[in-house]
């Protein structure tokens, strides 16, 4: 360790002394405990995590009161808690401690790593907490200490971010005091370099944090970049027969399933069906509105125009198809329409 990150580990654990948590209901316990606190500390805050830990251990004391449960029963001491996922995990786990390891917590990386929900972090804080070993931990709160404190670049999806992080969480976690180190990072997190509005004055790496030196905390972590949506036109057609519209039923899945719609062409084949005559209309005059609505769904954009066609016959072909329907102007509202068309047919008045 060189002498920059001693200085760093020193400040931290004389901050956490002094204002760390060090009353939680999980310190000082055995590996079970430890591993049943930071399974369900992932994603969920103390405050909320503390009496589902105390009701949970009082039904499932020890590993083999887990894993000879079953999952219903399980499961249902974490109704509340959400991603079900950690509870399945917890159960699988303590069934395969109890089968491979004689019901004994394993106390290597290599063996914490092979049980299902147990990956490097937690693996590192369980080692740290309940068997002194020296391992650092990277869970949210840490990570976001760090990539502020040394203005990592990208964001925690790219692999090349992960492993600066974890080669800086490895450089600053000290041998000596290495639970008291883990458990101070994870509380500057939590309580003063917090996601918005990081408290820098009474953080102890304030002296040594690049982010606050460059007042750039806000620009740390880096987010996901956006990727541009892709963008998509359509073209409707809106035939119109006296006080009557043609609405068409949208096709059970993909957007908007099995709501009633007006008939769609893509724009790049809605000439070539014009010129085929669509629905063997002859007569039809037609007039081209370009882009009226603008709609954005979550993976793509949407630009709409309409084709209306007013029409002085109704065309048998498609009057009596299941998916087709006439229908009165005035009762529009009876029918699902999804909003932009809904918004489309109120604007032509
Ligand atoms: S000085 Fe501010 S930005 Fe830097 S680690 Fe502390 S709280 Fe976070």
């Amino acid at each position: 360790m060189d002498a920059d990150a001693a200085s760093l580990a020193q400040a931290v654990l004389t901050w956490f002394r002094r204002y760390g948590r060090q009353d939680l209901p999980w310190q000082q316990q055995d590996a079970y405990r430890v591993w049943l606190s930071e399974i369900m500390l992932q994603q969920t805050q103390v405050g909320t995590v503390i009496p589902y830990y105390q009701d949970f251990l009082k039904r499932f004391p020890n590993i083999r009161q887990l894993a000879d449960a079953s999952i219903d029963d399980v499961l249902q001491h974490w109704q509340g808690l959400g991603y079900y996922a950690r509870a399945r995990n917890l159960h699988k786990a303590a069934g395969l401690i109890r089968d491979t390891h004689k019901g004994r917590f394993p106390s290597s990386m290599e063996e914490l790593q092979q049980l299902p929900g147990i990956g490097r972090s937690t693996a590192g804080a369980i080692l740290s907490f309940a068997f002194g070993q020296h391992w650092p931990i990277l869970d949210g709160n840490v990570k976001r200490v760090l990539a502020r404190c040394f203005r990592v670049p990208g964001w925690y999806g790219r692999s090349e971010t992960m492993k600066q992080l974890w080669y800086l969480a490895e450089s600053i976690t000290p041998a000596q005091d290495t639970a008291d180190f883990n458990q101070a990072m994870m509380d500057i997190g939590a309580m003063v370099c917090l996601k918005s509005k990081p408290k820098c004055e009474a953080c102890p790496l304030k002296d040594m944090c690049a982010s606050y030196r460059h007042h750039s905390q806000a620009d740390y972590p880096q987010k996901k970049p956006k990727r541009a949506k892709p963008h998509k036109h359509t073209l409707m057609l809106l035939h119109r027969h006296a006080e009557t519209i043609l609405l068409w039923r949208r096709p059970p899945s993909g957007i908007w399933g099995g709501l009633w719609s007006l008939p769609e062409v893509d724009v790049e084949t809605a000439i070539e069906l014009w010129q085929q005559s669509f629905l063997s209309i002859t007569q039809a005059p037609v007039s081209i509105q370009q882009n009226i609505i603008h709609h954005q769904f979550t993976h793509y954009s949407l630009d709409i125009s309409l084709a209306i066609v007013e029409l002085e016959t109704l065309p048998e072909k498609i009057s009596d198809s299941d998916n087709y329907a006439w229908v009165e102007i005035d009762a529009l509202a009876s029918h699902g329409l999804p909003t932009p068309v809904r918004k489309l047919l109120s604007s032509l008045g």
